[in-house]
């Protein structure tokens, strides 16, 4: 009773708890209860989060928040939030290949240069995203031509419904472009406890990307992180410096037709032929547009409003200079979107999670409370 009432207290927070700290735009927020987990036996003792088959809706509303570097916080008042507070990395060295289990609350930078040291190369390519190793996994992160997937041995799953850690295999998470089940048939019905790597002994350096290709083919993994770092450093704003959650919007796939109208009207429109999920070798008939090329193009590059703005060299980065709520980025959001839909026809999805009190929202539902008229942007 004594111990199952410790745990409890550790575990959990009910006083009106500040996120401005846990949110990588800085925006204030607050929730009415927090818990941290870090065991099962602290996952059992959750209230009942199960969703309603019926309604799609659970008892009460509530966000899983990692570091909070892909979450917007929309309102002063957040949901009830669970913060997962799994530890550990453990590697183990086999024959031709490292297994490596870490804890979700790990830092993600931080396990890259933990396992680089080690000589288990792979993440180099994926260094200085911001976030933790729980959150990786829910959009598949990627950078530089790497993604989580391709590493990714297996995903343990605490199941609300069940209450059980269930081992999840990499094909069983769907990964997909910033997309897997855990936005999909897993949303909100468990979360990340921890995440299982394959690293194989016969590692190459992946330089295909622009920016790589200027190391050498025989660079080691410790020389690619080095110029990973420099090249994120020189285009991405640091958040601890300007508030930002990284690329606001996903880059949009659209059709080959819709590609090749837009390509008669902007011969230089920077695209990515998609391939086959199944077929890696077969073309998919999709094309991915660069969303910041779009911005760019619309003339909003370091354009700003109401304390919040597009980034002056980074125009998918959206940033904080002295607002305290995001809602003004939600309106600058809605204006970027509509400012491009009329010039290119193309819709721009925010890849950013948006949370409200009544938990997450999807960016249409959100009303623009204050648009921003039309403004020539010549
Ligand atoms: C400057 C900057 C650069 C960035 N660059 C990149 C990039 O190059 N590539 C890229 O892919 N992303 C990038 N991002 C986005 C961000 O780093 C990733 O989305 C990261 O994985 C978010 O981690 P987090 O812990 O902060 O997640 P949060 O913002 O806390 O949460 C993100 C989502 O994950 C869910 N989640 C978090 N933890 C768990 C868990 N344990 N179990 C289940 N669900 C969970 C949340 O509910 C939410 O849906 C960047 C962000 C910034 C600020």
């Amino acid at each position: 009773m004594i111990l199952s009432f410790f745990i409890l207290v550790t575990m959990h927070s009910n006083q009106d708890y500040s996120l401005q700290n846990n949110n990588s735009f800085n925006f204030k927020a607050s929730c009415s209860r927090i818990y941290f987990p870090s065991s099962l036996a602290d996952l059992q003792q959750l209230p009942d989060f199960t969703t309603d088959e019926a309604t799609g809706n659970a008892a009460e509303n509530f966000y899983i928040l990692g570091e909070g570097s892909n979450t917007l916080f929309v309102e002063a008042k957040a949901p009830i939030i669970i913060q997962p507070k799994f530890t550990g990395i453990d590697i183990s060295e086999q024959e031709d290949h490292f297994i490596v289990t870490v804890g979700a609350a790990e830092n993600w930078h931080d396990l890259v240069c933990f396992c680089l040291k080690r000589g288990v190369n792979g993440l180099e390519n994926l260094a200085l995203i911001p976030g933790s190793v729980g959150a990786a996994p829910v959009q598949n992160i990627g950078a530089y031509g790497v993604e989580f997937a391709d590493f990714c041995q297996a995903v343990q799953w605490y199941e609300f419904s069940s209450k059980t850690i269930l081992s999840l295999s990499k094909e069983a998470c769907n990964f997909a472009y910033r997309d897997s089940i855990f936005k999909q048939e897993n949303y909100n019905k468990g979360l990340i406890t921890q995440v299982t790597f394959k690293f194989s002994k016969a590692w190459q350096a992946n330089l295909s990307y622009a920016g790589l290709d200027v190391l050498a083919k025989n660079s080691t993994a410790k020389e690619v992180m080095a110029e990973v770092i420099v090249l994120r450093s020189s285009k991405l704003p640091d958040p601890k410096k300007l508030p930002n959650a990284g690329s606001f919007f996903k880059n949009p796939i659209v059709s080959h037709d819709v590609f090749t109208q837009l390509q008669q009207q902007y011969p230089n429109i920077p695209h990515y032929f998609q391939h086959n999920p199944q077929k890696q070798s077969q073309p998919s008939g999709e094309v991915k547009l660069a969303a910041g090329w779009l911005i760019d193009q619309a003339g909003l590059k370091g354009f700003r409003h109401n304390g919040v703005g597009v980034h002056q060299q980074q125009a998918l980065v959206l940033v904080n200079y002295e607002s305290e709520w995001g809602t003004d980025i939600i309106c600058l959001a809605k204006y970027i979107q509509r400012v491009v839909a009329e010039k290119f026809s193309v819709a721009l999805i925010p890849e950013v999670r948006m949370i409200t009190q009544q938990g997450e929202q999807s960016f249409l539902s959100l009303s623009d409370n204050n648009p921003i008229g039309n403004i020539n942007h010549d």
